[in-house]
């Protein structure tokens, strides 16, 4: 049980997305895992669900059938629908999640900062097919070589030039990096405007100057593809500028990093729910395991140190779940939820590195080989405390929250 569990909206998405991901992702998360690949197919079979890689610019109705009460002062529920489907798909498999949402995080600035003609671009670009067959994907390139957690020493700039910004930088770390369509890049506008001249641009696949670099080899999410991305003088219209219209009304700090941050606010319990699926996984694969087998001659369940274990594993996953769909909550009530935000996600990480790192101890050396999935599991928990924020950020923002001091 959990706080979601009297509303049939969302115990009916867990169940449908709970079958796909018992049913299409785990069938195929090993050999995606051990090929490091996409899964192109299920990608496109999943927009049927309303698994888009636009989910986020089409509103709920595409994955419930029900449209959001455009009254905005009425409680919203696509942030508790995001964090009751993204446990589902990690617990199928955290990298395949990724795949199916990894557009998510580039769309999120566009429906937050973007105009409708910038909203209509970005979703023409997102749809349809690439040369390969591929439906399109976007990725959001904040992160560079130097410059991860403190976002504020972007070295990327763009400069104007007549009705054109002129992009330069490497990006790192980036999610669809290789292969997206399109991205929304962050630079630099105006050195010394510091952190409020940060600007995110949408920028096509195509565009002269705009070279996708080497993908990255990675210790867990592996069917999600990671790689720099290089802008060499690439062009781009001041109208693919996010933010713009604020800042033109002379809100100065509306659109620019501030606004990063407050889209991290919303993706942050949702990375969260995927750490508990992934928790969940695991602990559900060892709860079966001690059901059904012995130890030294006898069942594992009359083995008292096994018994606490799985004792604190099950507090340890309710905790991080009731702590994400609080965060969902607040977001979808309109509250403010930095602290909840970052407690769901700092939580949810540290969950599931425990309780991966407690299942392999108990497994045995089983669970060494590759292949294995507690195995896999185990090395899939570990991202979870390094993107959106690693475990040390979340924390000082928690702590930075704790004592009056501006979290940002
Ligand atoms: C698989 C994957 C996918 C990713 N996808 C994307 C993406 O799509 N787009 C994107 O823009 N980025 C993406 N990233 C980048 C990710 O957001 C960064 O890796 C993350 O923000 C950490 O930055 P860093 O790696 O540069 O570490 P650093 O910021 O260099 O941190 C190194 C260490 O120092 C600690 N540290 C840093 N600052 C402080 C501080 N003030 N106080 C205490 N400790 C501190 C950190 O916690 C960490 O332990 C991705 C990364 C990975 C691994």
């Amino acid at each position: 049980m959990d706080l979601f569990h009297d509303n049939p909206l969302f115990t009916g998405i867990r169940q449908m997305l709970g079958a796909f991901a018992k049913q299409q992702m785990r069938t195929i998360a090993m050999k995606h895992d051990a090929e490091e690949s996409m899964p192109w197919g299920l990608m496109k079979s999943a927009q049927a669900l309303g698994l888009t890689q636009s989910a986020l610019l089409d509103g709920r109705k595409k994955l419930t059938g029900v449209d959001e009460d455009p009254d905005p002062k009425k409680p919203k529920s696509q942030a508790r629908l995001a964090v009751a489907a993204s446990e589902e798909l990690a617990w199928g498999c955290a990298g395949i999640a990724l795949a199916l949402g990894g557009s998510g995080l580039a769309c999120s600035p566009v429906a937050r900062m973007g105009t409708d003609e910038q909203k209509a671009e970005f979703k023409k670009l997102l749809s349809g097919t690439d040369e390969h067959g591929h439906i399109r994907v976007a990725a959001m390139a904040l992160s560079e070589p130097a410059t991860g957690s403190d976002i504020s020493g972007l070295k990327t700039t763009a400069r104007p030039d007549g009705d054109h910004w002129i992009i330069r930088g490497s990006k790192q770390w980036i999610t669809n990096g290789q292969s997206a369509n399109v991205y929304v890049v962050w630079a630099q506008t105006e050195a010394s405007a510091g952190r409020a001249g940060v600007r995110g641009f949408i920028v096509a696949r195509g565009t002269p100057g705009l070279i996708p670099g080497k993908k990255e080899t990675k210790l867990g999410i592996r069917a999600s593809e990671t790689a720099q991305v290089h802008f060499e003088d690439v062009r781009v219209h001041k109208d693919m500028m996010l933010g713009a219209a604020a800042a033109a009304a002379g809100d100065a700090t509306s659109g620019g990093l501030a606004d990063t941050k407050k889209m991290l606010d919303s993706t942050r319990p949702v990375v969260g729910s995927q750490a508990v699926g992934i928790a969940r996984a695991a602990y559900e694969f060892l709860l079966e395991r001690v059901q059904s087998t012995s130890l030294h001659g006898t069942p594992m369940a009359s083995h008292q140190h096994i018994m606490f274990e799985l004792a604190e594993m099950n507090m340890e996953i309710a905790a991080s779940r009731l702590l994400a769909h609080k965060a969902a909550w607040m977001a979808d009530h309109h509250m403010e939820n930095v602290l909840e935000s970052s407690a769901a996600k700092a939580h949810g990480a540290r969950t599931a590195q425990y309780v991966t790192t407690r299942a392999m101890v108990l497994l045995g050396e089983e669970a060494l080989e590759p292949g294995h999935p507690v195995e896999k599991w185990y090395r899939d928990a570990k991202i979870y405390d390094i993107f959106e924020g690693t475990g040390q950020i979340q924390r000082r923002i928690i702590a930075k929250h704790l004592t009056g001091q501006n979290p940002t």
